[in-house]
């Protein structure tokens, strides 16, 4: 370990007032990344000092979601991140050379995370945001290794199988005692031009999580709100301008900022 002395984790301090949620799901493309960029703007836009650890290494899209337009600078023994629309923001990604696939092992990973978290100079931050890679991996444990006081968000979609998956990984919050802030159902329907509802992958997921992880965790896990499928998201996140910001009257945009609000 280059012999020197690790740093502190500032958020893992007693009395830290710093609030962390994990934001965890069972499987890819249910949309944890788009939902942990446009919490972070909107929690950023209601005056909250807020930062983002993208941990994603399957995915990575933090920094393009939010929009992120430089590189983090070092000085000293700091690492600076770069700031968008009032966010830290600070992606594996970011140390990654071009857009070359990494064999990521778990130890590497837990490093990699444990310097994001002490050698970033992230101030004194109301909300940091952790976008984990998707599963119940190693990188969920280092979290609560990390910061044990960090609370897990779990996202999931509608549909019965993912919301199996998503079930998993809320489940490990039972094996290393962290508390589970809630769930969030993402694409949940299309809202359609008269005014109905299309479930394009079904109901009751979200509820279904929130209900097992209330049992299994013996504490209550509520359901903290369900976001449409919305093409202006999924635009805003091609652009680097989160729906919440670009399009705050749009369905997911209300939904997200409602979800936020709740926090
Ligand atoms: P994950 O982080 O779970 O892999 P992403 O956030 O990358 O998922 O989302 C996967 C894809 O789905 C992206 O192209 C994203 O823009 C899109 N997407 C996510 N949520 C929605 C939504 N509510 N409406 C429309 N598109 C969405």
């Amino acid at each position: 370990r280059g012999g020197a002395a690790e740093k502190e984790i500032p958020f893992a301090k007693p009395g830290s007032l710093t609030r962390v949620y994990a934001v965890a799901s069972g499987k890819g493309g249910v949309g944890k990344s788009s939902v942990t960029a446009n919490l972070a703007a909107a929690l950023a836009e209601q005056g909250l000092k807020v930062g983002v650890v993208d941990a994603d290494i399957y995915g990575f899209s933090i920094p393009r979601m939010l929009g992120v337009e430089h590189k983090p600078t070092q000085v000293d023994e700091m690492i600076l991140p770069p700031i968008s629309h009032d966010v830290k923001v600070i992606s594996i990604g970011m140390f990654v050379p071009g857009n070359q696939p990494v064999v990521w092992r778990g130890p590497m990973l837990h490093r990699a995370l444990q310097q994001f978290l002490a050698d970033v100079f992230w101030g004194d931050l109301d909300v940091l945001l952790l976008d984990l890679p998707p599963g119940t991996g190693d990188i969920a444990i280092s979290v609560a290794q990390l910061i044990p006081g960090a609370e897990i968000l779990v996202v999931t979609t509608p549909q019965q199988a993912a919301a199996e998956v998503a079930e998993r990984a809320g489940a490990i919050a039972v094996q290393t005692h962290q508390r589970v802030a809630g769930v969030i159902e993402n694409m949940s329907w299309l809202e359609l031009p008269d005014g109905s509802r299309q479930e394009i992958f079904g109901a009751g997921g979200g509820q279904t999580v929130a209900d097992s992880l209330t049992r299994s965790i013996g504490a209550p896990v509520p359901l903290l709100g369900q976001i449409p499928l919305d093409t202006t998201l999924r635009v805003g996140a091609d652009q680097g301008m989160p729906v919440v910001l670009g399009e705050p009257t749009s369905p997911a945009a209300v939904a997200l900022r409602g979800i936020a609000r709740e926090l």
